[in-house]
């Protein structure tokens, strides 16, 4: 296990795009590197999300392990807010992404107990390893599949009692 410590406000890499590391190389130097991301840049988000503010605090941490095995620890972490499944309405959500990588050289052999290994997922060794897409994949990962409130406040209706069941609304259409 890897302590990380307590993530630091804006650092390096504010904008992401183009980012890259040799992974092999950062893993087996053990290199660090942090910073924030700015939610509207993460695009692969932008239909889950009604609000485009904000920053995510990251951290990528290299490992190469006593077995040689080259690791990437990535933590994210941040506040979200996605669209609720049920009334369309701002769901905040608090991100923690706490996810390691398992690097695999070119040429070798891709691990076959990967599938029931969930302690590190597989990843390629690329020399240039993009940034953004790393973390926007992990983040997209994190997220719930269907978000919702555990109560949706309701959408006002006066009375209850006179607002047509969805069943009428759609016998009426059907005519
Ligand atoms: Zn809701």
């Amino acid at each position: 296990m890897i302590a990380f410590a307590p993530f630091m406000p804006s650092q390096e890499h504010r904008n992401l795009a183009g980012a890259v590391i040799d992974s092999l190389e950062f893993a087996r130097e053990g290199r660090r590197q942090a910073g924030q991301v700015a939610v509207r840049d993460l695009a692969r988000l932008a239909d889950q999300l009604v609000d485009f503010s904000g920053a995510l605090a990251w951290c990528l941490q290299g490992e190469r392990t006593r077995d040689g095995e080259h690791l990437l620890h990535l933590n994210v972490e941040g506040d979200l807010g996605l669209r609720c499944q049920r009334c369309l309405g701002a769901l905040r959500f608090q991100l923690q992404v706490v996810s390691t990588l398992r690097l695999i050289k070119p040429g070798a052999t891709w691990p076959e107990d990967d599938l029931e290994d969930d302690s590190a997922d597989a990843v390629d060794a690329e020399r240039e390893m993009a940034l953004l897409p790393l973390i926007e994949e992990e983040v997209l990962l994190a997220l719930p599949i269907a978000p919702r409130h555990e109560r949706c406040s309701p959408p006002a209706p006066a009375d209850k009692e006179q607002e047509p069941s969805p069943f009428a609304v759609l016998a009426k259409l059907k005519k």
